[in-house]
């Protein structure tokens, strides 16, 4: 068979272009992501060989490296699961669908992060195999997948296309064959391939063998080849984690936090877990795998299982080898697996221990913790009710009153004499938050309020309801009666004395009603406010109706059709709400009145952040004020 010509897929030369132009330094790693594919189809050998052990016609498992000054280039070889044609214009010509456009959007962002970042994306991306154009330019890929008879050679120069034709190749498995660029010809010498051999792949259980130039000489294996988990802890340098959380995490940064563990009892396993330090791309991708690696004694089974670790955890990365697990269950029964869900529960209580031990030893780390995978564990506390008490313990706030994050215990500790309630308020975000008028009143009586701006902090509340049986109470809601609580200000004392207060009230009940009649079903009460002093009015839910900010996400997601009427409250200590009240008092029919209801409303609605129902009405209102505040 002639030569066939493919594109590649048009992400995939975006890809190459960056990886050929813009990422200078660390070329090294071109070599760690040929040995970690190397491991990976070692990898899925072994386990496809547990159930047809015909397929591995190899002794043992081996990773080979040759350099050949001459030709230059730089072989790496592997006996692993191989490549069929199909597998080649598959794996090597296009990247996963999900994750192309995901590599789009992160791009732009990294184009001002630098090196790093788009490193730290390639790792994140899986194109791993593309960055061998760093160094090459041009990779040929010879491969013979186990159980068949044909090979393949694979050959492109990293512009746009590729090419596939017959080739030879004695047994299963592959080679990658890098023709290095002149100014790549570092590569080629033996020394400073072992030694980033030994940098990055020291963990790789495979030996990765750095085969002799000359017939006289040795080989030389070049890594430790045990796997990293099962060394004793004392003898692994915080490198080697790294080195190896960057293997299996396909990530870049520093993990926040290390677990090796060994436990051993009625089901024994060896867990080394990683929390990242920053928060990957596709963390609230429905269709994200998990990153929890399965091992039965050394043996990769998947690392997609679901049943490991829990959705609130899916941040957490690493391996679990377990010998407790029969090796011939297949991935579907793993879902169903009594061990699984023993290590599963013990896993959960690890995490969560350490994440408590951090959050009383190193609050200002937690902190960090919090504000990049916090809102995912916080699904915990609706999701996992055996763990609910502990993930509350855990779970961070900002507020009205604090600067960080805050716990519940403590803002349980700095409530107000007389207060009987857990306040908060929803918002998309806490600048937000802290803009609502609805605080007002809360902040001049020094009640501290949670800023909820989570998605999920509407889910989990209202089923936990109270925490140390105090309540949680929307301060957008009414029923909210700060009167009780004793505070800076008090009502009275603020009254002038000329005014009596019946006289006062009479006014502000003749403005009530008049707006009441002006709004008709436009809110769905008027009231006067006691969590107002700097503006005239705001909306809130009434007592029994759905949170505002609730509805609005229902609303958003097509979840309810239409928003039910606020209750308008006013502020009767506002100037302007003085003023209106003695014209109402004088004529309740008073034209302005009308016009005065219609303003205010759109106002609190805009502060709200909604739109303003009718924009004729409200400008035509507007202008006819205005004239009339300027004219006079
Ligand atoms: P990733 O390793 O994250 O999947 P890569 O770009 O490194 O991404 O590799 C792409 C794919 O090419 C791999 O998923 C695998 O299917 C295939 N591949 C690469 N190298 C090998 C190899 N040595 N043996 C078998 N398959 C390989
Ligand atoms: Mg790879």
């Amino acid at each position: 068979m002639s030569k066939e010509t493919y594109s590649f897929q048009a992400e995939v030369g975006k890809i190459l272009d960056i990886v050929a132009h813009s990422l200078y330094s660390q070329k090294e790693v071109f070599l760690r992501e040929l040995i970690s594919n190397a491991s990976d189809a070692c990898d899925k050998l072994r386990y496809r060989s547990l159930t047809e052990p015909d397929l591995m016609t190899a002794d043992g498992f081996e990773i080979a490296i040759r350099l050949d000054e001459k030709a230059k280039t730089l072989t790496v070889s592997d006996n692993g699961i191989g490549m069929s044609k199909d597998d080649m214009i598959d794996a090597l010509g296009t990247i996963a669908k999900s994750g192309t456009q995901a590599f789009m959007e992160g791009l732009k962002e990294a184009q001002s992060g630098g090196e790093d970042a788009k490193m730290a994306l390639i790792g994140q991306f899986g194109v791993g195999f593309y960055s061998s154009f760093m160094v090459a330019d041009k990779v040929e890929v010879v491969s013979r997948k186990a159980g068949e008879d044909k090979a393949w050679r694979w050959t492109s120069e990293g512009h746009g296309a590729f090419e596939i034709e017959d080739a030879e190749r004695d047994g299963h498995g592959t080679d990658v064959i890098v023709h290095i660029k002149k100014d790549a010809k570092e590569f080629l010498e033996a020394v400073r391939v072992e030694n980033v051999v030994k940098t990055y792949s020291d963990h790789i259980a495979q030996p990765v063998v750095l085969k002799a130039a000359k017939e006289d000489d040795a080989d030389k294996t070049l890594n430790s080849a045990s796997a990293l988990w099962t060394r004793d802890k004392k003898d692994i340098t915080e490198e080697q984690y790294n080195e190896f959380y960057h293997h299996v995490g396909m990530a870049f940064d520093a993990p926040w936090l290390t677990l090796h563990n060994k436990a051993e009892g009625v089901i024994s396993y060896t867990n080394l877990l990683f929390i990242p330090s920053s928060r990957p791309f596709d963390l609230f991708h429905p269709e994200r795998k998990g990153q929890l690696k399965l091992y039965v004694n050394r043996v990769f089974i998947t690392d997609d299982c679901d049943a490991l670790i829990p959705g609130y955890l899916r941040f957490v990365k690493g391996i679990v080898d377990s010998e407790d697990i029969d090796l011939n269950v297949s991935r579907e029964m793993l879902q169903h697996n009594p061990a699984v869900a023993k290590i599963r529960k013990a896993l959960i209580k690890r995490v969560l221990g350490e994440l408590k031990k951090k959050a009383d030893k190193k609050p200002e780390e937690y902190a960090e913790f919090w504000d990049t995978f916090g809102m995912v564990l916080k699904e915990g506390i609706h999701e996992d009710f055996e763990n609910r008490d502990r993930l509350m313990e855990l779970t961070r706030f900002k507020s009205s009153m604090v600067d960080g994050w805050t716990s519940l215990k403590e803002y349980v500790e700095r409530m107000k004499e007389g207060q009987d309630a857990i306040y908060y308020i929803s918002a998309g975000d806490a600048e937000q938050a802290a803009k609502s008028p609805q605080l007002e009143g809360f902040r001049a009586k020094g009640v501290e309020v949670l800023f909820m701006t989570d998605p999920v902090d509407e889910f989990w509340m209202p089923a936990v309801g109270a925490f140390e049986e105090k309540p949680f109470k929307s301060a957008t809601r009414g029923g909210v009666d700060l009167s009780k609580i004793a505070g800076a200000d008090d009502d009275e004392k603020q009254e002038p004395e000329a005014e009596s207060k019946d006289e006062t009230s009479g006014a502000i009940d003749a403005l009530t009603a008049a707006f009441k009649l002006a709004l008709g079903d436009k809110v769905k009460d008027v009231r006067t406010s006691s969590r107002l002093t700097d503006s005239p009015v705001c909306l809130v839910a009434d007592d029994g109706d759905m949170d505002m900010h609730l509805e609005k996400l229902l609303k958003a997601h097509n979840q309810i059709d239409a928003a039910s009427p606020r209750v308008l409250e006013i502020n009767p200590k506002h100037a302007l709400i003085k003023h209106l009240a003695n014209i109402a008092k004088t004529d309740a029919n008073d034209k302005s009145l009308d016009d005065a209801a219609s303003l205010l409303l759109d106002q609190a609605r805009i502060v709200e952040g909604e739109p303003v129902v009718d924009p004729q009405d409200f400008i035509r209102r507007m202008t006819a004020m205005m004239q009339k505040g300027m004219a006079a």
